[in-house]
This record gives structure tokens, C-alpha cells and sequence, in this order.
């Protein structure tokens, strides 16, 4: 979107994707009187919910994306893998910003390219098309080692770990363009999340440190360790040069190791980010609330974070059938549930925001 007047109250925003990130995005919209309309193939669609109307099509039909374009005075996602031609369908004019982040961003191969061209580091790595490919890269870069599909895998999925020795030790190539990058060692992991608007003014959120299992996160802390503390400055430094040469409107989130010799770049999410849920409650301003800032137009709110400490922990598959024993914890536990039917293993259904002393 061009820099522009700010959409007025009763505006429609139109969110590409389904899932929790945009039901929470639509609870924000809300409140700052929008109304959204949601798109995404059949599916459990929880962002419905939150939605005046949504849209259940394939990505490829033209006719629902000309009638979803239709309702909307601006359109965003909160998923990074919406193809990119279901985007284009959507007139320039009404998009929060170019599909370019997503093009980058869907691909592992050109968001490293993209980030080491800006000056990041990223882990070593090689594109791997065949086994002999994977062959090469196993003896080029070693082991450890992780082998990544370059598109399409979240939360741990499409990713197979070569632990030491010189075999792949039972890891084959997939069939599929595939990364296989070195094992970083690092001492822990932060992510960047900043919302930059359309005049270029860019706003970062405390940076908390993560826990993934299997890959998949699990936890974000405040305060984060020393080593990560020391490591924001020039991780922030890069993930605004990224923001800019995106021309980016909204929230974007870069994760990082932080390893003995500085910040290596892991990946970007052009959205919303699960490190960022404990905003809801610990930031002045929420990375949902100035999401919808930035792509209407709004001024962006402060981003300080509220509490001494924060330490948000996702509920995950059936976790969830016992989660409202939360609500009888001591302190301020806030507790998100998503919606979701069916509690899968390994499937996000909500959240918890444990938060400490109000900061002055
Ligand atoms: P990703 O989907 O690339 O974000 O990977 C999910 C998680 O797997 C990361 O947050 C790390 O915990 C771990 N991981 C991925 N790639 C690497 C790597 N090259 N070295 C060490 N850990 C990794």
C-alpha cells in the first residue's frame, strides 16, 4: 500500500490464510472497528471465527480470489505459503505490500541469498536436487547436519537431522529441491520481530529467547540471556535492511541463533509470529494490533514491553484438553485457545502468557 490516508473505522481487511495467526489478527482488527474476510482452502479455518465472512477456495480459483479482492479495501496474510499467484490476483492497489516477501521468504535457498546479500550470516549450506547432491553437501559441509525441503515445511516438518559420523545415517533425499545446511552450534535462539509501516518508520519488540523441540517452538522468555541481549543490536540491524529493501508494510520476524561469534540468520517470516504472541499481554502494543496499524495506515503504538519477565509456552495437541486447569493458577496466567477441533499431536491449540512484576 502506498503511503496514504488511514482506512476509516468499518473498512474491510481481507487475510489470506486461516489459522490462529489470523484470528488473532481479526480480534485485533475488531477492536480498532474492521471488519475482516478471511481466504483459505476447506480446512479447520479458526480465523473464521473472528471473521464477518470468509472465503473456504482453492488457491487457484480465480473467481473467489476477483470476489474476496472485491470485498476488501485491504488485503494481508498471516501465512507465509499463500501462493503467490493467489496474490497477484488481488490488485496492487489493495495489497499491504508486494508479494515479494513472500517469494523470498517461501523458498529457504533465497531467503539465506536474500539476507547474506544484505550483509547477514547464515548457517553453511548447499542446494541439494539428487542423492548425489546430498552426497556432496554431507562431504563438503559434515555432519552434523540438518536436510531441509527449500519449500513448504513448518514447525519441524520436512526436516531430517544427520547426527556425527560421515554416513547420512539413514536420511535419503526426499525427491524435492531440498537445502542441507551444517548444525549450528549455538547458545540460544531470539527472534526480531519489528512492524515497519508504509512510510518506512520501523519499531522492534523485545527480542525473547526461544525454545523449539522437534522444531517446533515451544517457548519464549523475557528477559532473554546476556548472549542473546548482546546479539539484538546487529540482529535488529539486519532485519530492518530486510524490512526496507521489502518495501515491507506490517510485522516481520526474523529468527536467529545466537552463537559464540555473533548472530547467524536461521529464517524470515513475513507475518505475525508465535515468539511474538506474549505481545498480547506483555507489550504496550501487540504485534496483531500494530499489524493492523501498519497495513490501514494507523500510527504504529509503542512496542516497550510491560512486565520484569514474560514466558509464553504453547499448548500442543492434547495439552489442550487440560488447559483451563490454568485458569486456576496463582499470578496472571492468560490463556489462548485457538479453536481447533482436533487436538493432533504436535498441533498448536493455544497458548499461555505467564507475565511477572508490572515494570514502572
Ligand atoms: P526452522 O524450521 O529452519 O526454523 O528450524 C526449526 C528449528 O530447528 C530451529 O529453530 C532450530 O531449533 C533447529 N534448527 C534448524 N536449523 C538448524 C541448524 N542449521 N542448526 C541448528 N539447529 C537448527
Amino acid at each position: 500500500m502506498a503511503e496514504s490516508a488511514p482506512l476509516p473505522p468499518g473498512s474491510t481487511i481481507g487475510i489470506f490464510g486461516g489459522g490462529q495467526l489470523g484470528r488473532m489478527m481479526a480480534m485485533s482488527a475488531m477492536q480498532l472497528g474492521y471488519r475482516c474476510i478471511g481466504y483459505a482452502p476447506a480446512g479447520d479455518n479458526v480465523a473464521a471465527d473472528a471473521c464477518a465472512d470468509f472465503f473456504e477456495n482453492h488457491w487457484a480459483d480465480r473467481e473467489a480470489l476477483s470476489a474476496f479482492a472485491a470485498k476488501c479495501d485491504v488485503v494481508t496474510w498471516e501465512f507465509e505459503n499463500v501462493p503467490v499467484s493467489a496474490v497477484e490476483r488481488i490488485p496492487a492497489a489493495r495489497l499491504a505490500c508486494a508479494p515479494r516477501a513472500l517469494e523470498v521468504a517461501q523458498d529457504r535457498l533465497a531467503e539465506k541469498r536474500f539476507v547474506e546479500d544484505l550483509g547477514g550470516r547464515a548457517a553453511p549450506h548447499l542446494r541439494v536436487e539428487s542423492d548425489e547432491d546430498f552426497a556432496g553437501a554431507l562431504d563438503r559441509i559434515g555432519t552434523p547436519g540438518i536436510l531441509k525441503t527449500a519449500r513448504d515445511g513448518y514447525d519441524g516438518k520436512g526436516q531430517w537431522r544427520v547426527q556425527g559420523g560421515s554416513e547420512a545415517q539413514g536420511v535419503r533425499f526426499p525427491g524435492r529441491t531440498c537445502i542441507y545446511e551444517g548444525f549450528v552450534d549455538f547458545e540460544a535462539e531470539f527472534s526480531v520481530i519489528l512492524v515497519r509501516a508504509a512510510d518506512g518508520e520501523i519499531r522492534f519488540w523485545d527480542s525473547t529467547a526461544n525454545t523449539h523441540e522437534g522444531g517446533m517452538l515451544v517457548q519464549s522468555v523475557l528477559p532473554a540471556p546476556a548472549i542473546v541481549e548482546e546479539q539484538v543490536e546487529a540482529a535488529r540491524e539486519l532485519a530492518g535492511k530486510v524490512a526496507d529493501a521489502l518495501a515491507y508494510v506490517g510485522v516481520l520476524t526474523l529468527e536467529f541463533f545466537a552463537t559464540k561469534n555473533g548472530p547467524v540468520f536461521n529464517e524470515m517470516a513475513p507475518r505475525v509470529h508465535n515468539s511474538g504472541h506474549w505481545t498480547i499481554e506483555g507489550a504496550a502494543t501487540s504485534q496483531f494490533e500494530n499489524h493492523v496499524r501498519a497495513i490501514c495506515g494507523l500510527p504504529l503504538g509503542e512496542t516497550a514491553t510491560r512486565f520484569a519477565s514474560i514466558d509464553m509456552r504453547n499448548i500442543v495437541g492434547e495439552q489442550a484438553l487440560a488447559a483451563h486447569e490454568i485458569l486456576a493458577e496463582e499470578g496472571e496466567p492468560h490463556l489462548h485457545l485457538y479453536g481447533k477441533c482436533e487436538a493432533r499431536e504436535g498441533r498448536k491449540m493455544g497458548h499461555v502468557t505467564r507475565v511477572g512484576a508490572r515494570l514502572p
